[in-house]
C-alpha cells in the first residue's frame, strides 16, 4: 500500500488527489484531512455554490495551500489541462448538484451536472496517471427503504431527479472504470452535518435551507423565527422521522480511508458512509438546543412530500473495506455546526 508523502511539491507525485467540488462543504472539509494526512490537493470548483475564500481557510487550517483552477467540470478541456500539469494518481469526485427540490424544477441542468459532468470527467482522466476514483454518492439512491438498516444490496428506488443522476453517476463510473486500469469507491453519504470544529468552514446554504441542521442552526443565530417539524405521525419512537447523521469531519476522514483502500483493490464497490445510529428529527432538535443553550423554537407541520421514516446504515463494509468508523456523537456535530454558524451567522460574506 502506497503511504502518503508528508510533505513536498513534486507535481508528478502518486500522492497528488484531483478534488472536484474542492471548495464545498464536504469538499472543504475533505482538503483539510488529506492535506494532514501528506496528500497535495488540486482542487477545481466553479463556484456555483461556494466562495473562494474558502481556500484561504483551508490553508490556514491545514498549514498550507491547495492548488486550485476554477472551471466547470463540464468543461473537459480545461480538466484534462488540470490532469496534465497535476499528474493526479486519485481523484475524489464531489462536484455536483445536490438540492432534491430544485432537481424537480431543474431536471435538466441535473442530469448536465451531476451525469454530464461526471463523465466530462471521466472523459478528460482517461489516459492519465489516475488508478483511483472516488465518488459522491448519497443514500437517496434507496430512496424509501424497506428495511433497515441500509445496506449496500439494499435495493435501490430513486425517488427523485437528484438520485436518479447520481444512480446513474454510479453506474456510468462503474462501467466506464472496469475498462481502465483504476479502482473505484462509490461512497453514499447519509446525512453530513457539523463543521470543522474551529467554526472557521462549514455549510453554507444559498436562500432558505432545505435540511434540518442549517435550518435550526439559523433559527439559534436568529436569522429564522422558527423551525417547521414535517411530521410526527410516523411509525417511529417519538413520531418524528429518523436519519443517519454523520459528522463532516468524520465523513472526510472517510475518504483518506477510501484512497488507502484502494490501494489494495482493482474492483469498483459500493459503500455507505454513516454512523449506523438513527436520530429523530426532535433529537436533533434538542441537541442542537443544548449545544447553544436555549431551545430552537419549531411547531410541528404537515409531512413533507418523499420523506421516508426511518433511513439509517448498515456500516459493515465501510469497517471491513476501509478500516474506518464514524466517531463523533450527535452532540459534537451540534456543538461544531453552532461553532460555524454563530462565528459565521450570515455564512462565508
Ligand atoms: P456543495 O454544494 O457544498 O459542494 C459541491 C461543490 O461543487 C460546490 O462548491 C459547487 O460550487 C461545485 N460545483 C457545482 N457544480 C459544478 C460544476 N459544474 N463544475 C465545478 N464545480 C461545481 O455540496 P456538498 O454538500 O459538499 O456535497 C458534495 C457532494 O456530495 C455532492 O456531489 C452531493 O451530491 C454529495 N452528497 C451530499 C450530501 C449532503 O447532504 N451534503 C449527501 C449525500 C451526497
Ligand atoms: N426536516 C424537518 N424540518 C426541516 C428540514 C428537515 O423536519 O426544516 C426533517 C425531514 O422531514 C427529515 C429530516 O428532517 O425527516 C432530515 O431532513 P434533511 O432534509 O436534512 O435530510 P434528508 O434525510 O431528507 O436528506
Amino acid at each position: 500500500m502506497n503511504q502518503p508523502r508528508s510533505s513536498g511539491n513534486d507535481q508528478t507525485s502518486a500522492d497528488t488527489v484531483l478534488v472536484t467540488g474542492a471548495t464545498g462543504y464536504i469538499g472543504s472539509h475533505t482538503c483539510i484531512e488529506l492535506l494532514a494526512s501528506g496528500y497535495d490537493v488540486i482542487g477545481v470548483d466553479n463556484f456555483d455554490n461556494s466562495e473562494a475564500v474558502v481556500l484561504d481557510r483551508i490553508a490556514e487550517l491545514a498549514g498550507r495551500p491547495i492548488a486550485f483552477a476554477e472551471l466547470d467540470i463540464r468543461d473537459t478541456d480545461a480538466l484534462r489541462k488540470v490532469v496534465a500539469e497535476h499528474q493526479p494518481a486519485a481523484v475524489i469526485h464531489f462536484a455536483g448538484l445536490k438540492a432534491v427540490g430544485e432537481s424537480v424544477a431543474y431536471p435538466d441542468k441535473y442530469w448536465s451536472v451531476n451525469v454530464g459532468g461526471t463523465l466530462s470527467l471521466l472523459d478528460a482522466i482517461a489516459d492519465s496517471a489516475v488508478t483511483k476514483f472516488v465518488f459522491s454518492s448519497s443514500c437517496t439512491v434507496y430512496g424509501d427503504p424497506a428495511e433497515v438498516p441500509v445496506n449496500e444490496s439494499t435495493p435501490v428506488a430513486p425517488i427523485s431527479p437528484y438520485g436518479r443522476t447520481k444512480l446513474t453517476a454510479e453506474e456510468m463510473i462503474r462501467d466506464i472504470l472496469s475498462t481502465r486500469d483504476c479502482s473505484g469507491l462509490l461512497l453514499r453519504y447519509f446525512n453530513p452535518v457539523g463543521a470543522h470544529e474551529s467554526g472557521r468552514i462549514g455549510e453554507d446554504p444559498v436562500g432558505v435551507p432545505n435540511n434540518l441542521m442549517p435550518f435550526a442552526m439559523q433559527v439559534a443565530v436568529g436569522r429564522r423565527d422558527s423551525l417547521s417539524i414535517f411530521g410526527d405521525d410516523y411509525d417511529t419512537p417519538d413520531g418524528t422521522c429518523v436519519r443517519d447523521y454523520i459528522h463532516v469531519v468524520d465523513l472526510a476522514d472517510g475518504h483518506v480511508a477510501a484512497l488507502k483502500a484502494l490501494d489494495a483493490t482493482d474492483t469498483c464497490e459500493i459503500v455507505n458512509l454513516g454512523t449506523g445510529t438513527g436520530s429523530s428529527v426532535l433529537d436533533v432538535v434538542n441537541a442542537a438546543g443544548e449545544a447553544v443553550g436555549t431551545p430552537i423554537a419549531h411547531q410541528v407541520v404537515g409531512r413533507r412530500d418523499g420523506d421516508a421514516a426511518i433511513v439509517f446504515a448498515d456500516t459493515t463494509k465501510a469497517e471491513a473495506m476501509l478500516g474506518w468508523k464514524a466517531e463523533r456523537t450527535m452532540a459534537d456535530m451540534c456543538r461544531d455546526h453552532w461553532a460555524w454558524q454563530s462565528q459565521n451567522p450570515n455564512g462565508y460574506e
